[in-house]
């Protein structure tokens, strides 16, 4: 889930987000030779794939483009087979990134059986890849970056230009409101906000031509950014170029713990996207008004918006009334409840040994 930096991470800024506590958790052991026998809680029945064949059109084209990354690292499974059973809670298609819990949980579980030690950013980079390349997903690196690196009571500042990143303390406590407006009209709207930052960067580079990213644009020159641009590319860059800034400064006040400060931050980040990116919804909108009367410390849209969820930060003392305070407010237009969960800084990707059962474990 992402605290801040919404619609940098293409445009080559920063992102700081940390991972949820729900978890997929892959089993693995030794397979047979080329073939990759998997089975989830999801779907119950297992699939027998020749992953290094045609995908298959279903879930298992993620732990086949997997095992193939795995492979082009030169991690060697005994005779290339392995069978991997998953469960998880966390949430399909609701933008807390299932496809990146499945991807990084296999990696780690089939490298750990081919013997090799991968270090989490390369973890990440064949989750990346797997979705990305092999699936077709044209997903960023935030997702599997965080379910790789995360640390318990931690964000992650995460330059998508360079992938240089940093850990930040962050104890705050979250809610996260999902308005139940699935993205139906999202896909379209987001491709084109990539088209208009794309072509807003090609004007700004006739200033500066050695701009390579959007969100490089210096902070402080706003008002010259403004004057090359026309609207509707002005409003989507400055909103680039402020969240960009808005993000680093805002991991500076969490490192300096100053929640109250980085809560006004999310506030205006909202407004931003609202206002300049046009990507907010009436729901997303009210939901982030109720929790600012309700004396929340910020609140904004996450996950690129048109739907899905706000997040909100709340001290402890005030956390359910504010929930109640939004919950209600809700009810009242929408004639229905939003779903208000608690979320805290988890940790990521983590080893366990099945010791129970073993034997069971590993034929069942
Ligand atoms: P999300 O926002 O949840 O990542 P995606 O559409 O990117 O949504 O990914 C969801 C897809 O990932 C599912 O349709 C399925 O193919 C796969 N997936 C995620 N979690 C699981 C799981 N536990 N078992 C099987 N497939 C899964
Ligand atoms: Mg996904």
């Amino acid at each position: 889930m992402n605290l801040i930096g919404e619609h940098t991470d293409y445009n080559g800024g920063p992102v700081l987000p940390i991972a949820i506590a729900a978890r997929t958790t892959a089993a693995v052991g030794p397979g047979a030779p080329e073939t990759l026998e998997i089975v989830s809680t999801r779907d119950g029945r297992p699939h027998h794939i020749q992953w290094k064949g045609d995908l298959p059109d279903h879930w298992g084209a993620y732990v086949a483009g997997v095992m193939r990354e795995l492979w082009t690292l030169g991690v060697r499974l005994p005779q290339d087979g392995a069978r991997v059973a998953v469960s998880s809670d966390v949430p399909v298609g609701a933008g807390l990134s299932s496809s990146a819990a499945l991807t990084v949980a296999t990696a780690r579980a089939l490298a750990l059986l081919a013997g090799a030690s991968l270090a989490p950013r390369q973890l990440a980079a064949v989750a990346y890849r797997a979705e990305h390349d092999h699936v077709g997903v044209k997903c960023g690196v935030m997702d599997q970056t965080i379910a790789a690196l995360a640390r318990p009571g931690h964000a992650l500042l995460l330059e998508c230009a360079t992938l240089a990143h940093r850990h930040i303390p962050f104890r705050g406590r979250l809610l996260l409101v999902d308005t139940g407006v699935r993205r139906a009209l999202g896909a379209g709207a987001y491709n084109e906000r990539t088209r208009e930052c794309r072509a807003a960067l090609e004007r700004l580079r006739v200033d500066l031509p050695e701009l390579i990213w959007l969100a490089a644009w210096p902070a402080g020159w706003l008002a010259r950014l403004k004057r090359a641009l026309p609207e509707p590319l002005r409003s989507r860059a400055v909103h680039v170029v402020s969240e960009t800034a808005r993000t680093r400064y805002g991991a500076h006040l969490l490192a300096r713990g100053r929640v109250g400060a980085f809560g006004r931050l999310l506030y205006e980040s909202h407004e931003s996207l609202r206002r300049l990116y046009e990507c907010s919804t009436p729901e997303l909108d009210l939901v982030v008004a109720a929790a600012r009367r309700a004396g929340a410390l910020g609140a904004r849209l996450t996950g690129a918006g048109w739907g899905g969820a706000a997040l909100v930060l709340v001290s402890s003392k005030r956390e359910r009334g504010i929930a109640e305070h939004i919950r209600r407010a809700f009810a009242r237009t929408y004639e229905r409840e939003p779903e208000i969960t608690t979320v805290r800084a988890s940790g990521g990707a983590r080893r366990e040994r099945i010791t129970a059962s073993r034997r069971r474990a590993s034929t069942a």
